[in-house]
């Protein structure tokens, strides 16, 4: 690597560095106290775990051997870009944002491709132990249509990047950390509406009873919620679950049908306070600027790379120059997939300190912890879940605090409703 190179990854690492320690002090979540965790035989049978640690195995083992593929795909396709760049270059007839187009959705695909037989293990090891209701044909238009959009984004993301490399050399990667900034906005804001129809149908919740419980404790937190939906979700698991996404207009709460179907009401309650908690606390707001914001240095640091390896001049127009442009967006695409591999468990802490708030804020709306240990009693058992994920896989994997920390919270609110913060957070 060569001098300026260095300099600008160096600056990149600790940009991102600052970010992460703003972020860290500014959106993070207050006034949770720590909580000690029970032990797991206190809550679970070990005998009625056996399925589940076995079920969960399985699981890990394929989450695992998936971490490397993405970027294994992305670097062996820069790695050789000497092969096919100047083919698509001609292909796209010179033109960068159609070689751009074609390269990223085609590097889309291809990622999918590698990881299709992980997926499809999956699924099977989610049928063989009853946890996965979908049969085979709806799993895979659903993994169709997951690889449609994906090469649909892939190429918009290629080709966008090709032209910006191609006409603005110094400042591409500005141009590109604002663009995918405001994608990243943009994807939370049009999920809902957009990607999640394809794949699920939701209806209002047809409970008035229910509906009346919920508003309540809505107005208790201070939060408009308007729209509750219920999903289809038993067509293809028998978990329980339900998640808020969307901002502004397009926010939501969907319920899955199976809450409603196998939770009693004050459990459904415990979910739901604790979802209108991500809404009071904007956790979709603030986990999207996480994303956001460290886009910047992420692509201060393709700049870096491209710049190591191809230098750092302007491409000419026509075929050659669009190979070198080609070539520049294999750099970034690579640099961009091993980042966001190994940055997974930096979201994923971000995550469990919302989760970890809107615990503690659904305790103290519905002041039942009974009912919230319960509740993670039951999903546990209705998840195939561990209560006690290995430290490693939480730390990479867990989006969540493990089962036996959620109730730990439970039962120290219990105790003491009203404990002092932890400065911590
Ligand atoms: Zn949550």
């Amino acid at each position: 690597m060569d001098r300026r190179a260095l300099g600008i990854a160096g600056a990149a690492v600790a940009g991102a560095a600052g970010i992460a320690a703003i972020l860290r002090w500014r959106l993070w979540s207050g006034g949770v106290p720590s909580t000690p965790t029970p032990p797991v035989g206190d809550h679970f049978d070990a005998s009625e775990l056996v399925r589940n640690r076995e079920y969960r195995r399985g699981v890990w083992a394929m989450a695992v051997a998936a971490v490397p593929v993405a970027p294994a795909v992305a670097v062996a396709v820069a790695a050789m870009s000497g092969r096919w760049s100047g083919p698509v270059a001609r292909l796209a007839g010179g033109r960068p944002w159609r070689a751009g187009l074609i390269f990223g959705a085609g590097l889309s695909v291809a990622t999918a491709a590698a990881l299709l037989p992980l997926r499809g293990a999956r699924f099977a090891w989610g049928r063989e132990f009853g946890l996965i209701t979908q049969g085979f044909p709806a799993w895979a238009v659903d993994v169709g249509k997951g690889v449609a959009i994906g090469a649909v984004i892939g190429g918009g993301l290629g080709a966008a990047a090709a032209v910006l490399i191609a006409r603005a050399p110094r400042w591409w990667w500005a141009w590109l950390a604002g663009g995918a900034a405001g994608f990243v906005y943009l994807s939370s804001l049009l999920a809902p509406v957009v990607i999640e129809p394809l794949f699920q149908r939701t209806v209002p919740l047809d409970d008035p009873a229910l509906e009346r419980d919920i508003l309540a404790l809505a107005r208790r937190q201070g939060v408009d919620a308007d729209r509750v939906l219920v999903n289809d979700a038993s067509r293809r698991t028998v978990t329980a679950n339900a998640y808020v996404s969307g901002l502004g207009a397009s926010r939501r709460i969907v319920l899955y049908d199976t809450l409603l179907r196998d939770f009693p009401r004050e459990q459904v309650l415990v979910v739901v306070a604790h979802e209108l908690a991500h809404v009071k606390h904007r956790h979709v707001l603030k986990g999207t600027t996480w994303g956001a914001l460290l886009v910047i240095p992420g692509c201060l640091l393709c700049f870096a790379m491209v710049g190591a390896r191809t230098g750092w001049g302007r491409a000419r127009p026509g075929t050659e120059g669009t190979q070198l442009v080609l070539r520049r967006v294999a750099i970034v695409a690579a640099t961009v997939s091993v980042v966001g591999a190994v940055s997974a468990p930096l979201g994923n802490w971000v995550s469990r300190a919302y989760e970890r708030e809107a615990d503690w804020t659904a305790l103290r709306t519905t002041d039942d912890p009974a009912s919230q240990v319960r509740l993670f009693q039951g999903f546990v058992r209705t998840s195939l879940s561990v209560p006690d994920v290995p430290r490693a896989l939480h730390v990479w994997f867990g989006s969540h605090p493990e089962p036996i920390d959620r109730i730990g919270m439970a039962e120290r609110y219990a105790a003491d409703p009203d404990p002092a913060p932890d400065p911590e957070g």
